[in-house]
């Protein structure tokens, strides 16, 4: 499903208009993107050419790469380092958005709800071209993190729950929340006191979920949870005896 728009550009040199075709998407799984993605691979999608001047350069719209092979979906956002989270959104929220939602089903992977923002363009193209993997393009790049909580993200890799599960779950991500928020051990081993019907097998599959989520999105976390981890786990078997 490759995406081009048609713009309307001025050269920055001569100041001749002229309209050029812009692609937005290349879907190494999609055999009709194939040609975006050799040219992507190539370094001459969207390089466009003032017709006047001949001055050229790669047109500054957003550019998604779905490599369903090696998980990821890198986003090029040219000028994301000098961006805050919210103008990064209006940049790619627009190809992003219609993006997810016009996938098939059977197609949606979780690692496309964690894309990989680079405002790189080699790195946009040496991923196209498979020659790097996620982590190797963390080092250099943010994550950009969609507006969902910690209980969105849970409830939609479950999605065949029963209500009553989802009820289980929730209250236990609702611990896991205030748990978050309280200052130390103490306070987090009374809290896990007063909710102790909630300390159990299930909770500890939440915090271990998370803690997953977290390795790549938030690993800032994730030293508080393991130690709510171990909270939980000395809680459970001390109740037990
Ligand atoms: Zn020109």
């Amino acid at each position: 499903m490759s995406q081009a728009l048609e713009l309307s550009l001025t050269c920055p040199q001569c100041g001749t208009e002229f309209s050029a075709e812009a692609h937005t998407i290349v879907d190494m799984g999609n055999e009709a993107d194939s040609e975006a993605l050799w040219q992507l691979q190539n370094g001459t999608l969207n390089k466009i050419e003032c017709p006047n001047c001949q001055t050229s350069g790669i047109i500054p719209v957003p550019l998604l790469l779905n490599s369903p092979e090696k998980e990821m979906l890198v986003v090029f956002a040219p000028g994301a380092t000098q961006m805050d989270e919210m103008q990064l959104s209006e940049l790619i929220s627009p190809v992003l958005q219609p993006y997810l939602s016009n996938l098939p089903e059977d197609q949606q992977a979780e690692y496309m709800f964690r894309p990989i923002i680079t405002d790189d363009p080699t790195v946009l193209q040496r991923a196209a071209l498979g020659e790097i993997n996620s982590e190797d393009i963390m080092g250099d790049a943010s994550e950009y993190e969609e507006d969902e909580d910690l209980e969105g993200d849970a409830a939609d890799s479950e999605p065949e729950l029963t209500a009553e599960e989802q009820q289980d779950l929730t209250a236990r991500m609702n611990l896991l929340q205030q748990l978050f928020q309280a200052g130390d051990s103490l306070e987090r081993i009374s809290l896990m006191r007063s909710q102790s019907n909630l300390v159990d097998e299930l909770y500890l599959e939440v915090i271990g979920l998370i803690t997953e989520q977290a390795q790549n999105a938030q690993p800032e976390l994730i030293p508080t949870l393991q130690k709510m981890m171990n909270e939980a786990e000395v809680f459970i078997a001390s109740n037990k005896a």
